[in-house]
């Protein structure tokens, strides 16, 4: 059985999803109510591959909310991993993906030094960030879409904003490895790191996000951000595909220009629709076929029997292992989302 660790993007979404939980007093509470809530299984799940092969999962809302981290309440934040960690193996589940901001924080406050949670001991083999298959689909997303644009990637300066993430690192290896891109511009706060990046590819100019943007022909948005941040479209190449892989939303309200395409990144299709309720509360125009990559690839290591953290630790996503879980996720008949306007 997989399991998906999730949370919702704001105290204003989780208010107004919280009925569909069956938690209607939280829709009517603050803060401090969802600080305390417990995790929950709120929904069961069941997956049809394109061979066949079918496969159960559960859903467990761990009632984290991003605003935790803007407003520095860590423990509250590590607490609800944790207990959602710990929710999920009690529960039988033999492999987890840690939705959106649920690796990055086992990962920034190094969870891996609590794995006593009560009367459970975290085995982490269980659990998987999903960040391989993240990264294969927005890699995917950006070449199939910038084909389709007519925007030559060998051409093309490609700016990763967030590239010395987890994610972000992985991108910058496809689109130099595999895709070969002209340029390369690496986007990140910590000079340290970025030039830790720079020197394994050999290749990249570090820049500050206003001087890269309007750079770039096309843009990988996969930054941490807890708030989604505003740009000026009048500022940007035309035209330019903005692939914008973050959760929440790196950018603020949709860019409106012709000549600047934005996708969904890290987002998947199924090509049958998936027996579950939870996508209802994201914002996906077909819920029953939509999802995260993150979370596919739990389903995916579970069609597969491979029960390990398949991703794991920081900035170890190597180009091999993209192609091992893409490659499944074709077999298994997940797409990367594509751009609908074009
Ligand atoms: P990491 O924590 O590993 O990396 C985050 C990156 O963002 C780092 O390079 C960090 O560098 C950078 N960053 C953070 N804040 C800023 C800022 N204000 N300006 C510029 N750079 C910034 O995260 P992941 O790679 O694990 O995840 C990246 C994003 O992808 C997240 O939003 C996550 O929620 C989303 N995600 C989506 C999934 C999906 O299925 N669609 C699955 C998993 C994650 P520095 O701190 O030096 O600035």
């Amino acid at each position: 059985m997989f399991g998906l660790i999730g949370h919702l993007t704001s105290l204003d979404h989780a208010k107004a999803v919280a009925k569909d939980f069956g938690y209607g007093e939280l829709a009517e509470e603050g803060f401090e109510l969802w600080c305390s809530a417990p995790p929950q299984i709120v929904d069961d799940i069941t997956v049809t591959s394109i061979t066949g092969q079918k496969i159960h999962g559960k859903y467990v809302e761990s009632f984290f909310l991003p605003e935790m981290l803007a407003l520095r309440r860590i423990k509250t934040a590590t607490r609800k991993i944790l207990n959602a960690m710990s929710h999920a193996q009690k529960n039988g589940i033999d492999i987890t993906a840690l939705g959106g901001f649920s690796s990055i924080i086992f990962e920034n406050f190094k969870l891996e030094n609590s794995p006593q949670v009560r009367n459970v001991t975290l085995d982490f083999e269980k659990f998987t960030t999903g960040n391989t298959h993240t990264a294969y689909i927005i890699c995917k997303q950006v070449e199939e879409s910038a084909e389709k644009l007519g925007i030559d990637l060998k051409k093309s300066t490609v700016a990763v904003v967030g590239a010395t993430g987890d994610i972000g690192s992985a991108v910058c290896r496809w689109m130099d490895g595999r895709v070969d891109v002209q340029d390369l511009l690496l986007v990140a706060r910590n000079r340290e790191r970025l030039e830790d990046l720079q020197g394994e590819l050999g290749r990249g100019k570090i820049m500050d996000l206003t001087d890269a943007l309007p750079e770039a022909d096309v843009i990988v948005w996969v930054a941490s951000m807890a708030q989604s941040v505003k740009i000026d479209v009048e500022a940007l190449k035309k035209p330019c595909l903005i692939v914008d892989g973050g959760y929440p939303k790196n950018m603020g309200a949709t860019l409106k220009h012709p000549d600047v395409h934005v996708l969904s990144g890290g987002i998947v299709e199924h090509s049958l629709d998936i027996e579950w309720n939870i996508m209802n509360t994201a914002d996906f125009e077909l819920p029953n076929r939509q999802l995260f990559a993150c979370f596919a690839e739990s389903m995916i290591l579970e069609f597969e029997k491979l029960y390990t953290n398949f991703s794991w630790g920081r900035n170890q996503i190597t180009l091999e292992k993209m192609d091992q879980i893409g490659g499944a996720s074709v077999k298994h008949g997940f797409k990367p989302l594509q751009l609908s306007s074009i």
